[in-house]
């Protein structure tokens, strides 16, 4: 049997911080969420952190280890967060050196969008999959890749930012510095600028609105596109959709399956499938958990 572990799951959002006391290899334990400070400075999320930790050893939890998950450029080698559209100000904090020092266990720190592919890969809809591509739609897009079993990081860390190959070449500017990003085309920010200001979930509740079936079809028409250049460059298994944006997306995964199928090299449209996400809220802490018990502790 395998050994169990007990791991402490810190996501950090822009608003709310996520937390999950997980004992592997799937019981949640406990779960609370707290204002995340993000806003602050860094000492004073630092602190949140270790009140979220403080409060689930009340409650008889003691992690082995601790991964932590925040959006921005992550260097997911070196456990520095970069910088962060959360944290205004935030340049290259090193997150797991701090929370080695405050909670003296090893410490995983990535990407939010990594951690869900983790979340996926572990106990999620990827389970048992070597090659998987995760897409998280939501007021941007963000992405995990999981290639020949591993999760992919690239030279400096940073590897998985899908939200920004771009689409169209003389497209939109993009705040990353490069034009025509996928985000700028496909993430809820996007459906909501083209629907004069409606949210994407009234957009995808209403597809016979004609003032919403354009901003459907133009979405449908780029997604597509986007999705049978993810399944050429890394042949994967299956493209697994995640975040908000995606629950409206839900009714069309047949309709993308078939245009990667027809559109994409032969070998890997016919083996690629398109499959919603497991995880919702949940998948950051939950996958940032993961991570720490897969880098950190013997299988
Ligand atoms: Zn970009």
């Amino acid at each position: 049997m395998l050994k169990k572990h007990r791991a402490l799951g810190l996501d950090i959002g822009g608003t709310r911080l996520k937390a999950v006391a997980l004992e592997t290899p799937g019981t949640v334990l406990h779960q609370l969420e707290i204002a995340s400070n993000a806003g602050e400075s860094p000492e004073i999320v630092r602190a949140t952190l270790r009140e979220a930790h403080r409060q689930f050893q009340e409650l008889g939890f003691s992690p082995e280890v601790v991964g932590i998950g925040c959006a921005g450029s992550v260097d997911g080698h070196r456990g520095v967060v970069r910088n962060s559209p959360n944290f205004s100000g935030w340049k290259n904090v090193p997150l797991k050196q701090w929370g080695q020092e405050d909670f003296g266990v090893p410490v995983s720190v990535d990407n939010d969008a990594n951690c869900a592919a983790v979340a996926e890969w572990k106990m999620g809809n990827a389970v048992n999959l070597r090659n998987f591509v995760l897409l998280t739609l939501g007021t941007g897009v963000g992405g995990g890749i999981v290639c020949d079993g591993k999760l992919l990081r690239g030279a400096t860390g940073t590897a998985g930012e899908l939200g920004h190959f771009s689409i169209y070449a003389n497209g939109e500017e993009c705040p990353c510095g490069h034009r025509g990003c996928f985000e700028r085309y496909c993430s809820g920010t996007a459906i909501r600028r083209n629907a004069g200001d409606i949210s994407s979930k009234e957009v995808f509740s209403s597809p016979g609105d004609p003032r919403f079936a354009p901003v459907i079809e133009k979405f449908l028409f780029d997604f597509k596109n986007a999705l049978t250049t993810l399944a050429n460059v890394f042949d994967p298994e299956a493209i697994l959709l995640g975040g908000q944006v995606s629950l409206g997306v839900a009714p069309y995964l047949e309709e993308l399956q078939s245009w990667v199928r027809h559109h994409a090299f032969p070998a890997v449209g016919e083996n690629v499938r398109i499959l919603p996400a497991k995880f919702g809220n949940l998948s950051g802490s939950l996958g940032a958990a993961l991570l720490a018990v897969d880098e950190n502790l013997p299988a």
